[in-house]
């Protein structure tokens, strides 16, 4: 049965007895919920998902698509910060401060400046390069176990310069990878219009990313992995979960279809996380939102083969099946304030001086979702509370697409821990789990977790 269909047919009040059997419930249907949900089930976990709403409808639905495997540098740096007052001040700036939410963002925002000093900013270079790294072959070996590798292009990536004075800012990127190991090739700009042959001759060059790529649509991306969960016993529940807290030898979550009792849960409710991580493990981590848009343009379906990102305009154009999606912009408003869609149309003006031939930008269609963002750019990834029951898996910030097969091989690879299974008494005799991790997960030389824990915020 597909996850839209368990939405409409599970009752409206209370859970199954085939729910409350579960082994552990996953909270939060987007990228990394799905993908985490179908490795522990192939471990022979009886997984319960729950989302609020239908799976991946938050900031996995409308992510520019990009396999950013080359994006290993937090996300702020020291030389950004001198640039920052202009792009405060350009209307179509990549970055805008909502200034009402300037006193809840001012304790995150000292933090990413605390963590600008050499050692933290090297710190969660390491952590994100190590998390980047395997990410491809991942995302690879998942697509294909599921029968879908056809949505993972894996045929690197552009950043193209129009400017005769960004030059060297663009060579100082290079080498800036180069030095980090990140592969990267400069193009003349013969060669990127070679290669992206519908961009204006005002570009001047660019880099290409062969280890990166792009995915063809995010929203089934999600879908897919969540009915490959399914099939592998996993269920989904629509619900909203409000509260939650440790009992004696388990969890007990409040939802909108009432209480609900399971041995341990995953947090994966991307940027609306904090409250059930205080609430479940008594730790208040500084989870903000870097609020981002797309434009999506259903009638350019040809106009690139591959994701291009510009250095001056900073956003990212990525081909999909549904049509070109133009993505990009940071804003700090916080999750309540309704979003500001002009900003996703703004997208299209800067697009438009790209291409030789304009944009169609009939039937386009705006979004803006929430990128659950930490300020040393580094996810949590581990688990914690009463006997390890609370399994953690969210802020990923700009990296969530790329990095969710990763994350779910190693919240997977938790299965495998003596304690898990010690730690679950609850479990019927009749259980499929086997305590056992997949094949995936055993071979692979996982990134060590100490760079994701939670305990750095304790
Ligand atoms: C404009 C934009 C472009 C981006 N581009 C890229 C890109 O190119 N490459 C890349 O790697 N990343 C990109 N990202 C980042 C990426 O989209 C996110 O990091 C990723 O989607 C986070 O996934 P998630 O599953 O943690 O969160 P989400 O997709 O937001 O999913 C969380 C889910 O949890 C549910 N939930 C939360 N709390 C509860 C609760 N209490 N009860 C029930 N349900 C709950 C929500 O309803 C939601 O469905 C981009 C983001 C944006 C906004």
């Amino acid at each position: 049965m597909s996850s839209s269909q368990h939405a409409q047919t599970s009752s409206d009040t209370g859970f199954s007895s085939a729910d409350s059997e579960a082994d552990i419930a996953v909270i939060g249907a987007g990228i990394i919920g799905a993908a985490c949900a179908l490795e522990l089930s192939r471990c022979g976990l009886r997984v319960l998902m729950l989302d609020r709403d239908p799976p991946g409808r938050g900031a996995s639905y409308g992510n520019a698509g990009h396999m950013a495997t080359e994006q290993v540098f937090p996300i702020a740096d020291a030389s950004l910060l001198k640039r920052i007052p202009g792009m405060l001040l350009d209307p179509l700036g990549a970055l805008r401060l909502d200034w009402r939410y300037l006193p809840t963002i001012t304790p995150w925002l000292c933090r990413l400046l605390w963590n600008l000093r050499p050692e933290p900013y090297r710190h969660s270079t390491k952590g994100l390069q190590a998390l980047n790294e395997a990410s491809l072959p991942a995302w690879r070996e998942l697509l294909d176990s599921i029968g879908q590798g056809e949505l993972l292009r894996d045929e690197g990536s552009l950043l193209v310069h129009e400017r005769n004075d960004t030059k060297d800012e663009l060579a100082a990127v290079a080498v800036r990878m180069q030095k980090q190991g990140v592969p990267v090739e400069s193009l003349p700009r013969e060669e990127v219009l070679r290669r992206a042959p519908g961009l204006t001759e005002a570009v001047r060059g660019g880099l290409f990313f062969p280890d990166t790529g792009h995915v063809t649509d995010p929203h089934f991306l999600v879908k897919a992995l969540m009915e490959a969960a399914e099939q592998a016993g996993a269920r989904f529940v629509q619900a909203d979960v409000s509260n939650g807290r440790t009992v004696n030898g388990g969890v007990r979550l409040e939802t909108s279809r009432g209480a609900l009792a399971v041995p341990r849960v995953l947090v994966a409710g991307g940027a609306h996380s904090a409250p059930l991580v205080a609430a479940l493990t008594g730790t208040t981590v500084p989870l903000d939102t870097e609020r981002g848009y797309h434009l999506m343009l259903p009638r350019e379906t040809e106009r690139l083969p591959l994701a291009v990102t510009s250095l001056e305009r900073r956003f990212i154009m990525t081909p999909m099946d549904k049509g070109l999606r133009l993505a990009g912009t940071v804003e700090f408003a916080g999750l309540e304030r309704p979003a500001r869609m002009q900003r996703a149309r703004q997208l299209l003006e800067l697009a438009q001086g790209l291409f030789a031939q304009p944009l169609d930008d009939d039937d386009a269609s705006p979004w803006m979702g929430f990128r659950p963002s930490l300020p040393d750019s580094l996810p949590v990834i581990d688990r914690a509370g009463p006997e390890g029951r609370v399994l953690l898996a969210f802020g990923h910030h700009h990296l969530g697409l790329t990095q969710a097969a990763i994350t779910a091989r190693l919240v997977a690879s938790f299965v495998a821990d003596d304690s898990f299974a010690l730690s679950t008494p609850s479990v019927p005799s009749d259980s499929a789990f086997t305590g056992s991790v997949s094949r995936a997960v055993r071979d692979t030389a996982l990134p060590s977790l100490a760079p994701y824990r939670l305990g750095r915020f304790a």
